[in-house]
């Protein structure tokens, strides 16, 4: 297994961090991916990659909640450390568009997604891309680089069966797939009926979104399993395949995970 979106660098495990990899290994997980968040969060989570630098593996980006004033400057200070020939980022992310809470930066979170496409692009790095009540805009922004090697995982997808299978016409593309598969009256498990298991990865997006049965309490990495076990079940295959055929797809998308 690998947990594809995990933030264990986040303050919510300062007490116990190194039991939460613990956990994590013993429970099957291979290794670890972060997405940043902002400018902040960077030092935290490269302190996790280099005390764990083959377990934990981080991501760069701006979170499109995230954009403040300065939005500019952070993406110019950002893409110096991708410029770095020996920078340790293995993916870009996690970046996109969300319209849940706020609509008043709709143009500058889309310029903030565009110019992190270009990075990925640009320096041959997957998209770890998070999208909320924004589907149609993420298609007509990813569709204008379809003559791009573009590739990554749409993180915590929750659409419907129409809007998998347009996201899935992105070809080097997987779907996220989290603790709300694992929620009572979750629809996804129905959705993903129309989805290949070979086009699913799957995350915990620690410290949110705890799957059944530890809904309500923080979320980390070891929590994964739970995902892998609801993920056989809805596909009707031994957990056994269900690891081996998510992380081959993992490693698919996120080359740059292979140990070094
Ligand atoms: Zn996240």
């Amino acid at each position: 297994m690998i947990d594809t979106h995990s933030h264990i660098y986040e303050p919510e495990f300062n007490a116990d961090r190194n039991e939460v990899i613990i956990r994590a290994k013993q429970a099957g997980v291979e290794c670890i991916l972060l997405p940043n968040i902002n400018a902040g969060s960077i030092e935290q989570m490269l302190d996790l990659y280099y005390q764990y630098p083959n377990y934990c593996f981080p991501m760069l980006g701006l979170h499109p909640e995230d954009i403040e004033e300065d939005y500019r400057q952070v993406l110019a200070d950002m893409e110096k450390l991708l410029e770095a020939p020996d920078h340790p980022y293995i993916a870009v992310g996690e970046v996109g568009l969300d319209y849940y809470w706020d609509k008043t930066k709709v143009k500058e979170q889309e310029e903030t997604f565009r110019i992190q496409i270009e990075w990925a692009i640009k320096y041959n790095l997957p998209l770890s891309i998070h999208a909320r009540n924004a589907h149609r805009q993420l298609v007509t922004i990813l569709s204008d680089y379809r003559d791009e090697p573009i590739s990554g995982v749409f993180h915590c997808f929750g659409g419907t069966k129409e809007e998998a299978l347009e996201l899935l016409q992105f070809p080097n593309f997987m779907l996220g797939i989290g603790g709300v598969v694992t929620y009572k009256n979750s629809k996804l498990p129905e959705t993903l009926s129309v989805v290949p298991l070979e086009r699913i990865v799957l995350e915990t997006d620690a410290p949110y979104l705890t799957p059944v049965p530890y809904r309500g309490k923080r979320n980390e990495s070891a929590y994964v399993v739970e995902v892998l076990r609801k993920i056989a079940s809805i596909f009707n295959v031994s957990e056994q395949e269900a690891d081996c055929i998510t992380t081959n797809n993992a490693k698919h998308i996120f080359q740059r995970i292979k140990p070094h």
